[in-house]
């Protein structure tokens, strides 16, 4: 019996990195002792977090200007660690409310105390479409520039090719949906974030990528969220989500065996077609995003019924297709197919619906 885990998060994992893990379990590289009880102070685990730090580094070609940080508090805690740290000239934020996440971001910086300046928002569109800046937006006047760039409840994605104007702004971006899936250029950003249980390892870990000289010695914020305890103590100053990040450098190794995150996007655009192309010519289901714009990780469709979709739902469900169902905010439909999900897993998903659709 095949599953396939459509889950938005956490969410599917490689296979053959599932299985290294089951094999290394009980004795991590011959220690007698499993990853899951290592000191995180031991050489082993140095090493570990050492190599995946260098391993994203070769793979998203982080430039040497850029700290590469392990923290913990998922994407939520970034939402306060990222003013808190990079927004204390102004205090003032541009941001881009592209749907939930964005707007959560906003709220938290708004209860932190910082002047959130809502630049450009697409809700009268339900977030079907992306927003861009009503006006040219300058550092003399904001921070940074705040984006979320693939939204994963509604299914767009700023793509590198359709990033927001960021030319006299400092560009934060968070990736936690389709971070390694696609090519971006680190030097457009000053901050990039991802909470690592939706397209790199398990819950626990959320990688920063920050530019170093935004890093604020000064920063008022308590110790866990603040950046520059961070990089002087190696992401270890007290103790760091030692599996997590284990399971984050066999990716990353799995991820370079596959040729690197060009490869990577290549595989997700032919997996996202099959599926896009047959929401394009269905008649029942739709996908309301326009192809420029439309996630490859995070793919939305509905066929306007709420029932119906529900019945589609368990429809999935007995064919072992998990996690069909849109996020509780947005309801409809989305099938997330992050990077270990196999091209097979969106082929079976297209059959499913071919099938659902002929009876209904
Ligand atoms: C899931 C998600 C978050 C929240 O992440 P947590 O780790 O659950 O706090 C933030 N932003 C985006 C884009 C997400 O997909």
């Amino acid at each position: 019996m095949t599953v396939y885990n459509f889950s938005a998060g956490p969410a599917v994992m490689p296979k053959p990195v599932i299985e290294q893990i089951q094999r290394e379990l009980p004795s991590l590289q011959g220690s007698g002792m499993s990853i899951l009880e290592i000191s995180h102070r031991s050489q082993r685990f140095q090493d570990i977090i050492d190599t995946t730090k260098q391993d994203l580094k070769d793979l998203l070609n982080v430039p040497d200007n850029y700290e590469i940080l392990f923290c913990q508090g998922g994407g939520t805690g970034q939402f306060a660690a990222v003013p808190l740290n990079l927004a204390n000239h102004h205090r003032k934020i541009a941001l881009l409310d592209s749907g939930h996440w964005a707007s959560g971001a906003a709220n938290e910086a708004t209860n932190l105390g910082y002047d959130v300046d809502i630049v450009g928002n697409t809700k009268a569109d339900n977030y079907q479409s992306l927003p861009y800046p009503d006006h040219e937006l300058s550092s003399s006047q904001y921070d940074y520039l705040y984006t979320t760039i693939n939204n994963t409840i509604e299914g767009t994605t700023y793509h590198n090719d359709i990033l927001p104007d960021h030319k006299d702004i400092t560009l934060v971006g968070d990736m936690s949906s389709n971070f390694m899936a696609e090519h971006y250029n680190v030097s457009d950003f000053g901050l990039i974030f991802a909470g690592a249980q939706k397209n790199l390892a398990p819950a626990g870990v959320t990688i920063v990528i920050v530019r170093k000289d935004l890093i604020d010695p000064a920063a008022h914020t308590p110790k866990i969220l603040n950046y520059e305890p961070y990089v002087k103590k190696d992401s270890m100053f007290n103790t760091p989500p030692v599996f997590p990040i284990y399971a984050a450098g066999l990716v990353a190794k799995w991820l370079k065996g596959l040729g690197g995150i060009d490869a990577m996007e290549k595989i997700n655009r032919q997996k996202a077609a099959v599926l896009y192309d047959y929401l394009d010519e269905s008649k029942l289901f739709k996908n309301h995003v326009k192809p420029s714009e439309r996630s490859l990780t995070n793919i939305t469709f509905t066929t306007g019924d709420a029932d119906l979709d529900a019945q589609f739902v368990d429809f999935a469900t007995q064919h072992d297709l998990i996690s069909i169902k849109g996020h509780r905010s947005v309801g409809g439909l989305r099938a997330s197919l992050y990077n270990a999900m196999p091209i097979d897993g969106a082929k079976a998903l297209v059959d499913c619906l071919h099938q659902f659709e002929q009876t209904h």
